[in-house]
């Protein structure tokens, strides 16, 4: 098996390194990833600047390609340009930081796995709901199983799984729960500061807390201790509304 593998916290995160050596027994892995921070780019591409791809080493051993470009650039440029074969797998993560309700818009780590899907390939983004002291024992482990389980099944053309974990030890893990993608969005503001030149400028912060009480969501589930997973897919079409839409009459 072919493993093509990317994140957003950029190629020398810890999450990803964890991941590279969880899959390593899975199959062939290649790492290309950013080259620096690049979460919350959500699904961008470069089209205006050059993407300089160098050879990434982690304990003194030759990890993988870091590129100067996102996650959907480095998941391209993996596929069409670096890899030898086509993957059977792309794994994005494990992410910092958990990917549920509407930040999957926002997601780098997500829009890896996206890229992967669209390319007609079974993908899947990984991220731990934490920014502080990580264990990605229980991430890695499950992504591990995952990848096993996508031997033996296919995927719907276009859908990709969206796992969030709790950063819990893995004993305390409930479960695994199958959730739809929650309406929570980040409530976010800004806080107004003044540069030592006497300039304004402001800083984005914010949290992220479940909005709804559906117990089958992404954040109620990794809230209640379980592996959520979502199946997404990106045709954002509203149908229903369409056929409404059909009755407006507009004329040219
Ligand atoms: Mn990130």
């Amino acid at each position: 098996m072919e493993i093509l593998i990317t994140n957003d916290d950029g190629i020398y995160a810890e999450g990803i390194y964890a991941l590279a050596n969880a899959l390593k027994k899975t199959g062939n892995i290649t790492v290309v990833a950013p080259d620096t921070q690049r979460s919350a780019v959500g699904h961008a591409i470069t089209i205006a600047d050059p993407l300089r791809v160098t050879p990434a080493s982690r304990n003194g051993k030759f990890f993988g390609y870091a590129a100067s470009g996102t996650p959907a650039d480095c998941v391209k440029l993996g596929i069409k340009a670096i890899m030898k074969k086509r993957p059977d797998l792309v794994v994005s993560g494990i992410n910092l930081g958990g990917n549920m309700g509407y930040n999957i818009l926002y997601s780098g780590t997500v829009s890896g796995a996206t890229e992967g899907a669209l390319l007609g390939i079974p993908s899947i983004a990984v991220s731990l709901d934490t920014f502080v002291d990580p264990d990605f024992t229980a991430a890695a482990a499950f992504t591990v199983r995952l990848a096993a389980s996508l031997k033996k099944r296919a995927l719907p053309p276009g859908t990709l799984l969206n796992v969030n974990l709790p950063n819990i030890p893995p004993r305390r893990i409930k479960g695994v729960r199958v959730t739809n993608q929650s309406l929570t969005s980040f409530n976010d503001w800004f806080d107004k500061r003044k540069d030592p030149h006497g300039g304004t400028y402001y800083w984005m912060t914010g949290e992220f807390k479940a909005t709804d009480k559906d117990p089958v969501s992404d954040i109620n589930a990794v809230n209640q201790g379980y592996i959520s997973v979502t199946p997404i897919q990106f045709d954002l079409t509203n149908y229903k509304f369409a056929a409404e839409l059909e009755n407006w009459a507009l004329k040219p």
